[in-house]
């Protein structure tokens, strides 16, 4: 029979498979359990609705049978079963993420210590099989088959017999080595340690033979120097309990257990960061364990992730991904929720309209919210990881939607300060405010050093007010959609009336403006559309110059529609202001040269602009005329 190939992806992680010298090469029946209860899973919800199937909920059931003689191992389950084509585009391909995941991370790492922590699904079985094979049924279908492989040279299918819908697999255990006693997988106690170990929640009994000693019965007769004699006898035990563990008590659930049950449903190799447990009731009762987790899943920001939770009803799996039970903002939180309150044979269509499915996910909405709160409260460096990991999504969900969410969400935000190493909440900020300041200060670029180091924030700083460094794009949409916290608004380094003034202030900041209005006219001739306006700054102190902008267009955002393709919509560029502080000695400089030496002080308004577009981190026009002009100066 010919053989077919692995596509080129599945044979390298079967390869890594094969050679590997990965020290718990027992996740490898936690793998096919967990396929095999998906298999029995999906003809359970078959079953509810199609009574072809003719199965009880009660008759679903995996085995475990070893045949020490013939060395395998076998998993059988009474499940959906597999087509021709499904065995050819399952097993033959690797087609889930989390394998794909590994595969990158591999190779990156070169490391084989990391396979464990993946789950890297069917493939995990040539750990310890130097061959396997797969006999199955899918449901629906007259033909069984036979599906083969001994390693990453390819695999056989071919026509077989097979009573009953669902599948077999087959491993041969590999002969034991030197240093790897694949025996091991062939011994009974050590099977039924590893299924409670793994698998103890699986929902259907996961049966297998177990060799008991039991004491005989005495007999009749027995007098009185009988001795009890033992007998070995085989009974067909359950070895999980079955139990979800979702449905057990938080208190009996160890932690260990709670990351065990993550790692293993949601592939994460790390620990989940939070564990929320609910256990409602009520007009709909339900019970959800839900997740955080500690890093950001590689393909989160790309069309390909898909949030939301897995839905049961009275224990049965409705659906894997329910989308509506995760506002957009928390789409990160994994979890199962499990309800008698929604219909087993309800439509998906409809599942999105039930109000029972609302009444959760808005429950489950301010859980989550309050588990964020208590980490940012008593675990600051728990919340920094997963401020890292997710804070750009919830800033996302602050300012989508008009803004909607943003009393969910505010309290979450945290962003880097001039008051020490650790990012700040809004309500910390204002804990620390003056009692005379007005606002909570904002400053946007591109790093925190840079931003403390601008001319603007020093007055700002100098008062001892505390400064917000926004440093990611979606940061000034936030602070512009919160608006305003607790009474205070949030204002921009940048704006004109940053820092309140005085009548008296006021009113020597309009002298200025009045007796250097010839300049001020002068740079706007000289510099053209390059500026929108130039004027006598109130929010300089001792720097000569910055860049400021008009309008509802901040400089940075400028920079961020550009950025994103927007090159030169109209609306979308900022109406730049050049503002001087009149107290600065080159202020002077420029003031006596507009006065005596048109010339000079075309160049001086030239060196001026140029530096406070070099101060807000924008680009030079011309950077090596920039540098002629101050070499020419120099002479
Ligand atoms: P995953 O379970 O994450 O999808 P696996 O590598 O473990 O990845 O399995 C690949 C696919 O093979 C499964 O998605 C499923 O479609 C199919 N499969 C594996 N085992 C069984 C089984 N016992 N019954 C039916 N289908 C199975
Ligand atoms: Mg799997």
């Amino acid at each position: 029979m010919a053989k077919k190939q692995f596509k080129t992806e599945s044979k390298r992680i079967l390869d890594l498979m094969i050679n590997s010298i990965y020290t718990h090469k027992e996740i490898f029946l936690r793998e096919l359990l967990s396929n095999a209860s998906d298999a029995v899973d999906k003809l359970a919800y078959k079953a509810l609705t199609d009574d072809g199937v003719g199965l009880n909920r009660s008759d679903f059931r995996i085995d475990l049978v070893i045949d020490k003689e013939a060395r395998t191992l076998t998993v059988r389950d009474n499940g959906v079963g597999m087509t021709k084509e499904e065995l050819e585009s399952n097993l033959g391909v690797i087609a889930r993420s989390g394998s794909l995941q590994f595969k990158q991370e591999m190779e990156e790492a070169g490391d084989t210590d990391i396979i464990g922590q993946f789950g890297v699904g069917f493939y995990s079985a040539f750990m310890v099989a130097d061959q396997v094979t797969v006999i199955t049924k899918a449901y629906g279908s007259d033909t069984a088959y036979r599906w083969e492989s001994s390693g990453a040279d390819g695999y056989t299918i071919e026509e077989t017999e097979k009573d009953t819908v669902g599948t077999d697999i087959i491993l041969h255990i590999k002969k034991d080595g030197e240093e790897e006693q694949f025996g091991q997988y062939l011994d009974q106690r050590r099977i039924q340690r590893l299924v409670k170990k793994y698998s103890d929640y699986i929902r259907y009994p996961i049966i297998m033979d177990l060799e008991q000693e039991r004491m005989k019965e005495r007999p009749e007769d027995a007098g009185e120097d009988y001795k009890p004699e033992w007998e070995t006898v085989i009974e067909s035990t359950t070895l999980n309990s079955m139990v979800p563990l979702w449905q057990r008590k938080k208190k009996d659930v160890t932690e260990e257990e709670y990351t065990q049950f993550y790692q293993d449903k949601f592939s994460d190799y790390e620990a989940p960061l939070a564990t929320v447990s609910v256990d409602a009731e009520g007009t709909v009762s339900y019970k959800a364990l839900l997740f955080i987790p500690g890093r950001t899943p590689y393909d989160f920001y790309t069309r390909e992730y898909e949030k939301g939770l897995q839905l049961y009803s009275s224990g049965v799996l409705i659906m894997d991904k329910c989308a509506d039970l995760l506002p957009e903002h928390f789409r990160f939180v994994k979890g199962v929720v499990d309800t008698p309150d929604v219909s087993l044979n309800i439509s998906r269509e409809l599942l999105q309209h039930t109000r029972q499915l609302k009444v959760i996910s808005s429950n489950l909405e301010k859980k989550i919210k309050a588990e964020l709160s208590r980490l940012q409260k008593d675990d600051t460096e728990k919340y920094r990881q997963f401020w890292t990991a997710f804070g750009r999504n919830i800033k996302y969900g602050l300012v989508s939607d008009y803004g909607v969410h943003k009393d969910m969400l505010m309290d979450l935000v945290i962003f880097p300060t001039s008051h020490g190493d650790e990012p700040t909440s809004l309500a910390q900020y204002k804990e620390r405010m003056q009692e005379e300041q007005e606002f909570i200060y904002y400053a946007v670029g591109e790093d925190a050093n840079k931003l403390s180091k601008l001319p603007q924030a020093e007055r700002i700083l100098d008062k001892g007010y505390e400064i917000l460094y926004l440093t990611e794009d979606v940061d000034e949409f936030c602070v512009q959609t919160i608006g305003e916290y607790e009474g205070k608004k949030l204002k921009s380094i940048n704006d004109e009336d940053a820092l309140p003034e005085t009548e008296e202030e006021k009113k020597a900041a309009e002298e200025q403006t009045e007796e250097n209005r010839d300049v001020l006219s002068f740079l706007k001739e000289t510099l053209g559309d390059k500026i929108a306006d130039a004027r006598i700054s109130r929010i300089l102190k001792s720097h000569a110059v910055c860049m400021t902008a008009d309008g509802p267009v901040s400089l940075e955002m400028e920079k961020y529609f550009k950025r994103n393709g927007g090159e030169t919509m109209p609306g979308m560029t900022a109406q730049r202001v050049l503002e001087l502080n009149s107290e600065a000695p080159a202020f002077n400089a420029l003031k006596r040269a507009v006065a005596e030496d048109r010339e000079l002080a075309a160049k001086y308004a030239e060196l001026l602009y140029c530096q406070a577009l070099l101060i807000a981190d924008l680009p030079l026009e011309d950077p090596a005329g920039y540098a002629d002009l101050v070499c020419g100066l120099m002479k």
